[in-house]
């Protein structure tokens, strides 16, 4: 898997390099299994855009610049511990979280 939060047609580009006769196809149904054994997961994209992958499947947060579509990893152990507290407190029915991605829509900034 590529770094970041690569496209599966990214994916392929880099796959084709070595073996040439893998099917973008291929690679969408390899990177579905991946997903389904929970070694990568899908990130939320712009509408309409390539679905995105990230092979980091540690609890994170993106950052989405709408600008330049990149999609940056986002960690924040206070922000973790202020939506879980928030959860617990509120409590949801019938439903118990076990994790949580924040996707936060955006422009990248010059700081
Ligand atoms: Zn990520």
């Amino acid at each position: 898997m590529l770094p970041g939060h690569p496209t599966a047609e990214q994916v392929h580009r880099r796959v084709v390099e070595q073996e040439p006769t893998v099917s973008l196809g291929t690679v969408y149904k390899a990177l579905d299994s991946f997903v389904a054994a929970g070694l990568t997961r899908r990130v939320a994209s712009a509408e309409g855009a390539s679905r995105r992958y990230d092979a980091d499947c540690s609890e994170h947060h993106h950052l989405f610049c709408t600008d330049t579509q990149e999609i940056i990893d986002y960690c924040d152990p206070q922000l973790d511990l202020l939506i879980r507290e928030f959860f617990a407190a509120r409590g949801l029915k019938n439903f118990q979280p076990h994790s949580f991605s924040l996707h936060v829509t955006g422009v990248k900034g010059k700081n």
